[in-house]
């Protein structure tokens, strides 16, 4: 294949429910197929009409002046065929059930797919990836969360795939990693930043400066709203329920300190916090608001 430059960017071909069955009874069989990839000790029998209009990388190789058009066949050279197979499936049927967040799967898998995706340049799998990103890293800032904000049971392998995202999403020169950022972001803020408080885990934020820069920018701005009270403090703490519902819960997105007064007439700060239903419900009312 040529330079990858020379792919025109289109909108997204199609969008929702518009993947059929058929298309995956056509991917499974072959039959009719017209063109073939082939990745590592894999090849795939391929429809044009189902991939060139859902992926610029084929339509750019398969409808172009490519030699691979005329052949009717691309390989894929550096690649895992693993992943390959992925995007392709997902391109016949939309289906990600080996991949996502429910699968088990580890976040620098996902990252790897990330990158072959952008390569093969499907913006709508991208941005399906890292949301699929964002649950498992959510899912871990719970645990945390109900483990007393206690990072240190992050185990190596999550820290590794963390780091290794992270390496990816700040010290790659692609501007399209970058939205591999704001998942690590919110994983640090999710932990009530109880991940900076773990030495070994600021030693590896060495690593990728600019993940650290992020971080703090959150720290100090409390995810960019100034809190009910006009506070800024930084909160590494939970409080022991929700202010709205009054339930005792293990995960608090959205923390600050009221002031408050007390019996006795004095005053003080409290530690309150949103739980994750108040917090979105507060979020979609703030938003039809505006
Ligand atoms: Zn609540």
């Amino acid at each position: 294949m040529s330079s990858r430059k020379s792919i025109q960017k289109k909108p997204n071909a199609f969008i929702g429910d518009t993947f059929r069955a058929s298309d995956a009874e056509l991917l499974k069989s072959g039959i009719l197929s017209d063109v073939m990839v082939i990745c590592g000790d894999q090849t795939w029998n391929l429809h044009k009409t189902v991939i060139c209009y859902r992926c610029p990388f084929f339509e750019k190789a398969f409808l172009g002046k490519f030699s691979e058009a005329r052949d009717g066949t691309v390989t894929i050279n550096g690649e895992d065929p693993v992943l390959v197979g992925w995007a392709i499936t997902w391109l016949y049927s939309g289906a990600s059930s080996e991949w996502n967040s429910e699968s088990g799967i580890g976040v620098s898998k996902l990252v790897d797919f990330f990158q072959l995706v952008d390569y093969l340049d499907i913006d709508q799998l991208k941005t399906i990836i890292v949301s699929q990103i964002e649950s498992v890293l959510l899912k871990a800032a719970r645990d945390v969360q109900a483990n007393n904000n206690d990072a240190s049971n992050l185990v190596e392998p999550f820290l590794n795939d963390f780091f290794y995202a992270a390496n990816t999403a700040y010290n790659t020169g692609s501007t399209a990693f970058w939205a591999l950022r704001q998942p690590l972001v919110d994983f640090a803020a999710n932990t009530r930043f109880s991940v900076c408080k773990n030495p070994s885990i600021w030693k590896r934020l060495e690593e990728t400066p600019g993940l650290g820069t992020d971080i703090l920018r959150r720290l100090i701005t409390n995810g960019g709203n100034a809190d009910e009270d006009g506070s800024l403090l930084v909160l590494t703490q939970t409080p022991a329920k929700c202010v709205r519902c009054k339930k005792e819960r293990d995960f608090y997105p959205f923390t600050w300190l009221k002031d408050v007064d007390t019996s006795r007439g004095a005053r003080r700060l409290a530690l309150v916090g949103n739980c994750d239903t108040c917090h979105q419900a507060h979020l979609e009312r703030a938003k039809e608001s505006n």
